[in-house]
């Protein structure tokens, strides 16, 4: 089977991605490449930091390789948190904090719209690629279900009226913005 490196040590994105590969490439991630350090994301948009994670590798460990970035853009917050969604509620990262700062910031917003948008980069052949994913929905009034990570307690895709905590990986990674990057990739790459 062919191989990808895919620049994460996020082990929920890597289980993601692998199931919507479907078989068609073997994922490495930063620890099967031996890559233990946190690269640390400088950029001030997400393609700037897709970037900088997939060079990041091909300079230092010389493979090919994608990476991706994610920001949750809500509508009544003119985008935020944006390219600072991993960190919105502090330098801890930490998801409940940052889905409570988010809940408690559109209390008494009219909109609740917002999105998930998810920048891939690929680094191949010499070649820089980026390829984007979109999923919209809106911000739920409060957490529900146990399933995914980080705001997918919070966040409701369109066409739905579960979370993506509610409604399981089966379900989501038909529809995220991650499987959606992933289809880009997958047709760029003629798999
Ligand atoms: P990063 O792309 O690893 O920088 O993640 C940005 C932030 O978005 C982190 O807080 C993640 O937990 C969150 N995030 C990324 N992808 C998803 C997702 O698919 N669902 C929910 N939260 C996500």
């Amino acid at each position: 089977m062919k191989v990808l490196v895919f620049a994460t040590n996020n082990p929920h994105k890597a289980r993601e991605v692998e199931q919507m590969l479907g078989g068609k490439y073997h994922i490495k991630t930063l620890k099967d490449i031996g890559c233990m350090e946190d690269i640390e994301e400088t950029e001030d948009t997400l393609e700037g930091n897709a970037l900088l994670k997939a060079r990041y590798v091909k300079e230092h460990y010389g493979f090919d390789c994608f990476s991706e970035d994610t920001g949750l853009e809500v509508e009544a917050l003119a985008g935020a948190p944006g390219v600072h969604t991993a960190r919105y509620a502090g330098a801890s990262r930490d998801p409940q904090a940052n889905n409570n700062l988010l809940l408690h910031n559109l209390e008494n917003k009219a909109s609740r719209r917002a999105q998930f948008r998810t920048i891939i980069a690929l680094v191949k052949d010499g070649k820089e690629t980026l390829l984007e994913g979109i999923c919209t929905g809106q911000i739920a009034t409060a957490p529900h279900g146990t399933g995914g990570f980080g705001y997918d307690p919070i966040f409701i895709p369109d066409g739905y009226t579960e979370t993506f905590a509610e409604l399981g990986e089966g379900i989501k990674n038909q529809i995220s913005h991650r499987a959606r990057a992933i289809s880009a990739l997958l047709v760029h790459l003629h798999a």
